[in-house]
């Protein structure tokens, strides 16, 4: 599949094609190597470094040392296997070959499971008993009013859990410890989405979307971290298109996490994106068509 991606990434352009889609096509290789070869190669170099340390030196070894070396060959084991299947999880989403499970699905009781398995997972990486952020989860009816009733909106449970716990995992990793991170729950008419869509050109993944229900639900989710350029509000649900390279070697991760969201968000006739700005935090909204009035 690597080699395919390669290929993909890599074909000559034609004296048709024009220069800005192979600067972007070049890019997007360039991108896709660096962050390949750190995300494969320093998890492989950790694996094989300790277990050579093991075979040579192993009755040397105190047994608190071997326990470490032990976990930290488990740790560089569950980070290849999360890529792995990170990258399969996207090559079916750019063939077509996800079906999705509708149901009806309350989103605020999934947002609150999402949020904690998303600290689980940070807990976990970062080896914190605790994440020190501060959460908030408020829901709002059309108004703008706070209110007691949940919305309920058919989507795919699993998938769309999948998109609540990147982002808000994502909200985790690139904010302060202590940091707030806000989620709202609201319902909005269509026409205002729609509205923002023409006027702000969320994203070419989104410009030429139309709603065709009267209302959409929408999860934001606001963190106070690091925040992301301009230039980049777009990039970032590019495959591998990471802010920053020089993060890369901080914070792990290929760069699929918002591809896959975006693609399963639109597989729900939805809309992703971001806005931000550098230093003073990130607001991820997710926007999705209800089906059914009176939520
Ligand atoms: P990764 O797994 O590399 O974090 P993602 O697709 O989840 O990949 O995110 C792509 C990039 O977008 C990240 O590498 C990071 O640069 C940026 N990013 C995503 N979420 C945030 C956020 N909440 N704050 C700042 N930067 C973010």
């Amino acid at each position: 599949m690597l080699m395919m991606l390669f290929l993909t990434l890599s074909k000559d352009p034609s004296s048709q094609v024009d220069q800005a889609f192979f600067s972007e096509r070049k890019r997007q290789q360039e991108d896709l190597q660096a962050t390949l070869s750190h995300e494969l190669r320093s998890p492989l170099a950790a694996i094989k470094g300790y277990v050579e340390t093991l075979l040579r030196h192993e009755h040397r070894l105190q047994p608190e040392e071997r326990h470490d070396f032990l976990l930290a060959i488990a740790d560089a084991s569950t980070r290849l296997t999360g890529i792995i299947q990170q990258l399969l999880e996207w090559s079916d989403l750019e063939t077509g070959a996800v079906l999705l499970t509708w149901s009806q699905v309350n989103v605020a009781a999934l947002t609150r499971e999402s949020l904690l398995a998303a600290k689980l997972r940070f807990e976990q990486e970062a080896h914190a008993s605790v994440s020190e952020h501060t959460f908030s989860l408020s829901i709002l009816d059309a108004l703008g009013l706070p209110t007691l009733h949940e919305p309920v909106i058919e989507a795919d449970q699993q998938r769309l859990r999948e998109v609540l716990e990147q982002v808000l995992h994502n909200a985790l990793i690139y904010s302060p410890k202590g940091g707030a991170i806000e989620v709202v729950v609201r319902l909005v008419p269509s026409a205002e989405c729609q509205a923002k869509i023409a006027e702000k050109r969320l994203s070419k993944w989104s410009r030429s979307h139309t709603f065709t229900t009267s209302s959409v639900l929408e999860i934001s989710v606001r963190d106070h971290g690091i925040g992301i350029p301009q230039q980049a509000h777009e990039r970032i649900f590019d495959p591998f298109g990471r802010v920053d390279m020089s993060l890369t070697c901080e914070v792990n991760g290929l760069g699929l996490g918002l591809v896959i969201s975006q693609r399963i968000v639109a597989l729900h006739q939805g809309v992703i994106w971001v806005e931000s700005e550098v230093g003073q935090g990130s607001t991820f909204h997710i926007w999705l068509p209800c089906k059914k009035e009176g939520l």
